[in-house]
């Protein structure tokens, strides 16, 4: 999982700016790498491992690229920002799910040959092994990088030049060379991946894969002259913080080009009878305050709690659990949390704070790491917990290191019960597509009952919600759900091989 972002001018609008007007204080909304900056900021839950961002400067005929290890705000300043000319740029917050802690492995990355081309994704390429071995193979490239981003760059490149019997120049470079471009990654890259593009001297191009696995939306501002800048982010919350217009999301299997004079070019080059956009993204990842495929995340969260709701009142109605308190484990599982407590008239506590400084623990890289950052990130308070009977609310137990923290932290501090409210049904299966759980064998369901979930957790109870009250709640049918129910919506002979392979390359464990 990462977050990126892309921003185009056009040209004319981009070069009559003064360079010098503004600043990471003072922002300018018009300057492309500026606002990638602000962007990656909003992103910034997305990945948490390193960022970067490239542009290209119009009067130099060149790319520019800052990037770095840490958080967006630790690696940009205004030194930094101030080295990114140009009218188009394109940024990328990473959470590495393939690749090493080399710097070589940041996005965005670039080549020179057969013409200039910068990068970024989001997602996972999943035959990126044997795509390696034949870029090595048959078309003599040396890979730089454990990076899958690497062979994408290189086979768009390749089909670019491809389709046009050669280097496209100024003539013969056109829309058609971008949509046969993309049709051809298609068809060779199996995966979920959202895409941003600069071409030297041309323009932006974005794609998603033809499953719509991984997000991305536009939106646009107009410039106050009949032009407009356009924006390609993974969630609309970048888009709303840096004052564009959501136009739509980039459909499954369609590739978008915005050329340097600011025409906005689109084609749905692969279409599939099923989309499958991550569920994921609205039970956890994506920004509460955004919206995925036209739905808001928010309202989504607010629907799963009421279904939670109905689950714990059918409970209570048993005789299985007899709560008097709805407590949310900070920060998504909040807007749930008040569902539940509305539907069971009980009170809503905050029995957990969160500390905003120490980084999300389900995207830190190992299992030690993750454990310190529960320690670390929440802070009990007695006065809500001492001799309540808990219902806690968390979005999804994936592994169970925050959640048996929690209930233990819970346990400590005197919560008489605790009965663990889940908005998402268990994690059986391995994700391949860029959220970071290949390995079936490390997730807490994985071959265990409620019952034994409980147990292993130190709960007194555990309460799913099932894949329909999913579908219903986010009130989208078509959905990746492939870690519930090990329906993966790809060839999974390559989901296999990548996930046993990954780990050489430095994926997380
Ligand atoms: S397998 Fe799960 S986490 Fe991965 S893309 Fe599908 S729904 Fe999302």
């Amino acid at each position: 999982m990462c977050g990126v972002i892309g921003i185009i001018g056009p040209e004319h609008f981009q070069t009559r700016m003064p360079p010098a007007a503004p600043s990471i204080k003072t922002p300018a909304l018009n300057t492309p790498a500026l606002e990638c900056y602000r962007g990656l900021l909003v992103l910034q839950h997305r990945g948490q491992d390193a960022a970067g961002i490239v542009s290209y400067d119009n009067a130099t005929h060149m790319f520019a690229a800052e990037k770095d290890h840490g958080l967006v705000a630790q690696i940009f300043d205004q030194q930094r920002i101030d080295r990114l000319a140009g009218y188009m740029a394109i940024g990328h917050t990473r959470y590495a799910t393939i690749g090493t802690d080399g710097a070589n492995d940041i996005q965005p990355m670039m080549t020179g040959i057969p013409f200039g081309l910068a990068m970024a994704h989001n997602g996972n390429i999943l035959n990126y092994f044997p795509l390696a071995q034949k870029l090595n193979k048959d078309f003599r490239r040396q890979l730089l990088t454990h990076n899958d981003l690497e062979v994408l760059i290189h086979y768009f490149a390749h089909y670019l030049t491809e389709k046009s019997g050669g280097i496209p120049d100024q003539s013969t470079f056109t829309f058609d060379n971008i949509k046969n471009a993309a049709g051809k990654v298609f068809d060779t890259m199996v995966g979920g991946y959202a895409v941003v593009s600069l071409i030297a001297n041309e323009g932006l191009v974005a794609f998603r894969d033809p499953k719509g696995l991984r997000p991305l939306v536009i939106g646009a501002r107009g410039n106050g002259d009949g032009s407009k800048t356009y924006c390609f982010a993974s969630e609309t919350i970048a888009l709303t913080y840096l004052g564009y217009d959501y136009v739509r999301d980039v459909a499954p299997g369609e590739a978008v080009f915005v050329s340097k004079d600011g025409t906005l070019q689109s084609a749905v080059v692969r279409e599939e009878e099923k989309p499958s956009p991550c569920m994921f993204e609205w039970v956890y990842f994506s920004g509460a305050e955004g919206a995925q495929g036209g739905k808001s995340v928010y309202a989504a969260r607010l629907s799963l709690g009421i279904r939670l709701g109905l689950r714990a009142r059918e409970a209570i109605m048993r005789g299985e659990i007899a709560p008097d308190v709805v407590m949310p484990v900070p920060d998504t599982s909040r807007p749930a949390a008040i569902s539940v407590a509305d539907a069971l008239k009980l009170p809503y506590r905050e029995g957990l704070i969160k500390n905003r400084y120490v980084q999300r623990s389900f995207i830190l890289g190992t299992q030690e790491k993750r454990e310190q950052a529960v320690e670390l990130k929440l802070s009990p308070v007695r006065s809500e917990i001492e001799g309540k009977n808990i219902f806690l609310v968390d979005d999804s137990i994936v592994r169970g290191t925050t959640a048996r923290k929690i209930v233990a932290m819970l346990k400590k501090y005197g919560a008489k019960s605790i009965t663990l409210g889940i908005t998402c049904p268990p994690h059986r299966h391995g994700c391949y597509y860029g959220i970071d759980f290949p390995d079936a064998s490390k997730l807490l369901a994985n071959g265990k009952s409620a019952e034994e979930i409980a147990s292993w957790l130190g709960a007194d109870k555990v309460i799913y919600l099932d894949n329909d009250d999913l579908r219903q709640a986010i009130g989208v049918h078509d959905m990746c759900m492939a870690c519930l129910d090990g329906q993966y919506p790809t060839e999974t002979e390559e989901s296999a091989a990548f996930s046993a392979q990954r780990h050489t390359a430095g994926g997380k464990t």
